[in-house]
């Protein structure tokens, strides 16, 4: 029964916003290969440019800002690097599901997924190389509204193709912790240069595994760092 609702809900949620959205019943197992923990190149060149952000003032605003702040170095660092490149899938191989840039091509190999991160190449802010260009706006759903799936299941969303905005659901962020919104801007921000959803194994694409890693890596960070 309780699969069943999942399902349901699953596919609800894909229904409504095909390539953008986030499911907060969407289960992440993050395995790595430990042949992989071998020297990688770490990439150091990602820069975070917050453009703007509305996000109503108070104690979550501050965890707003942290997140923010920690973004950067969660991506430049090694371990971030490393997990994203030595990722296992429940098949037991390495690699995502579903790793095409706007749903065309061949699908990418974790290292070329690691470069298209670091290409930094958003559809609607181009020629802004190794960059990633946030545009953040919660949306507090009104009373009436709250029934509405997007209200009620999704954590954030985007629309790539056309706006540079993400969308995020203050039902979530209300209650979230620095992590939790690390992991959850890097999935929105993924779908900006071009990783969208398919219909299955959405817990082992890039936009759902490599903002569970990017969250795992921020927690870790804050832990070492009181
Ligand atoms: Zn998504």
């Amino acid at each position: 029964m309780k699969k069943f609702i999942l399902a349901l809900a699953l596919s609800f949620a894909i229904s409504q916003q095909t390539d953008a959205h986030v499911d907060p019943n969407v289960q992440v197992s993050l395995r790595y290969s430990p042949s992989l923990q071998l020297q990688v190149p770490v990439t150091r060149d990602l820069q975070v440019h917050v453009e703007e952000e509305i996000f109503p003032e108070g104690s979550q605003e501050k965890k707003f800002q942290a997140a923010l702040a920690l973004l950067e170095t969660v991506l430049n660092s090694s371990q971030f690097q490393m997990k994203v490149l030595s990722y296992v899938s429940e098949n037991g191989s390495r690699g995502f599901a579903n790793a095409r840039l706007w749903k065309a091509g061949s699908p990418l190999s974790s290292e070329q997924v690691k470069q298209a991160i670091y290409g930094g190449d958003e559809k609607t802010i181009p020629q802004t190389p190794h960059e990633m260009n946030l545009n953040l706006m919660v949306r507090n759903c009104r009373a009436h509204q709250r029934v509405t799936p997007w209200c009620r299941t999704v954590v954030g969303s985007t629309t790539p193709h056309t706006s540079k905005w993400i969308t995020l659901n203050w039902k979530f962020y209300s209650r979230f912790e620095v992590p939790e919104m690390v992991e959850n801007i890097v999935h929105e921000w993924l779908h900006l240069i071009g990783f969208l959803h398919g219909e299955e194994n959405l817990n082992e694409e890039v936009p759902y595994v490599v903002g569970a890693i990017a969250g795992e890596v921020a927690r870790e960070l804050m832990t070492r760092q009181p």
